[in-house]
């Protein structure tokens, strides 16, 4: 599958309040790093500086279970490579 590994019995269903990025995530929390826009790489920070705050900005729409994980993981990496740009 595309987001989760295949086999996977539940997930949670993530989107985006800054990107709209849509996702699942096999770690489940009200709120989690967008993958899209929240893993901002920060080579440069020395070892005595304070580790940058990331913020959880994807919230948990829902959680997706049994075979419904990979529904929902058909359809959302179809919206991703199918060719729907509305969302760029
Ligand atoms: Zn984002």
């Amino acid at each position: 599958m595309y987001y989760v590994p295949d086999g996977t019995q539940r997930c949670g269903y993530y989107e985006c309040t800054e990107c709209g990025t849509r996702f699942l995530s096999l770690q489940i929390g009200p709120t989690l790093v967008c993958p899209a826009c929240g893993e901002v790489a920060d080579m440069e920070i020395g070892p005595d500086e304070e580790m940058p705050v990331v913020k959880e900005t994807a919230k948990l729409l829902q959680m997706v279970e049994g075979e419904n994980v990979e529904k929902m993981d058909t359809l959302l990496s179809l919206a991703v490579t199918g060719g729907n740009f509305e969302w760029i």
